[in-house]
């Protein structure tokens, strides 16, 4: 089974021809309210092709709750360890612009009560699962009490890249990062301030990808949009290609993409095997508006890799 430590949050989604400036209003073409959060989007696209998946989170008191938990429950997944915390639910207002491009403003709500105790309330679920999943949105100390009670693989997602002790960083099997987390994560492993990086990272795939591996990193998944993703255990560097398709928003394909990689490690797959086959959901989640919303049933037919 999968257990997901994470943000359940509500995307506030407003589809706009380009993004405003600074003091500017626009009209928007479009707008909508969807359950997101990328705890939640991940939890959601595993459950949504047949994984076993708890949710390890919170949200609060208020009307978005049940908005932000509809995706969950259609799905399945369980939520015996989701806190209902005082307050807002965590909410996330999305720009989508007509060139598919995103900006995003996070407010973090109830996901800012997963610390390290609530994260401990959980730990028997959590050293029953094969995979644990977490990224960065909960508390830095909520994320660092997950290694000491992880006893399968623990699948980390650095989202957004906080400052973390770099013993969780290492504990990370696999560390999956786009290519500007993998800049921020390798800056804070060489010991300098995440969010302002003095040393360029490497731009080149596999540079990024080795310079991980040199930092102790046991495996490392790169995603890298439309042009698929790169592998890396001790099988080697392994390319896994793109599905190619014409995306319309790809708000949460990564999370898409995690979700999948997730089930296929829980049923045993090799990371390349698992990868290969989040590259195609990742893909199907980018042809979809929204995140949850876009993601595959284990019914849906999924866009081949282009070999
Ligand atoms: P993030 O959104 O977290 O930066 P990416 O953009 O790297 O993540 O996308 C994650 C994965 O989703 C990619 O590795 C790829 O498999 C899939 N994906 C994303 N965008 C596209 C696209 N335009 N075409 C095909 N696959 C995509």
């Amino acid at each position: 089974s999968i257990v997901v430590v994470g943000s359940v949050n509500v995307d506030l989604l407003a589809q706009v021809q380009r993004h405003p400036a600074p003091g500017e209003t626009l009209h928007g073409t479009g707008g909508q309210m969807l359950p997101g959060g990328k705890g939640a989007n991940q939890a959601v696209a595993a459950a949504r092709l047949g994984a076993r998946v708890t949710m390890v989170g919170a949200v609060g008191t208020d009307a978005q709750a049940e908005v932000a938990l509809s995706a969950l429950r259609e799905a399945g997944v369980d939520l015996t360890h989701l806190a209902e915390i005082e307050g807002p639910t965590g909410l996330a207002i999305v720009t989508v612009a007509e060139d598919g491009e995103n900006s995003i403003v996070v407010i973090a709500g109830a996901n800012d009560a997963m610390d390290a105790g609530r994260v401990r309330a959980a730990r028997e679920a959590i050293a029953a699962a094969r995979i644990v999943v977490c990224q960065g949105e909960i508390p830095r100390d909520g994320i660092e009490a997950l290694p000491a009670l992880v006893t399968g693989r623990f699948l980390h997602n650095p989202a957004p890249v906080m400052e973390l002790d770099p013993a969780v960083l290492r504990a990370s099997d696999p560390l999956v990062v786009n290519q500007h987390e993998a800049g921020l994560v390798l800056a804070q492993l060489a010991g300098e301030a995440p969010d302002a990086p003095d040393t360029p990272a490497p731009t080149d795939p596999d540079a990024v990808v080795r310079a991980l591996q040199a930092q102790a990193i046991a495996s490392v998944v790169l995603t890298l949009g439309a042009d698929g993703a790169r592998v890396a255990d001790a099988d080697g560097i392994q390319p896994i290609p793109p599905a190619p398709v014409d995306a319309v928003d790809t708000t949460g394909a990564g999370d898409a993409f995690i979700g999948a990689l997730a089930l296929g490690l829980a049923r045993g797959d090799d990371l390349a095997t698992a990868a290969r086959l989040a590259s195609r959901v990742g893909a199907y989640a980018a042809t979809g508006e929204g995140a949850q919303p876009s993601y595959p049933s284990a019914d849906d037919t999924l866009p081949a890799l282009q070999e």
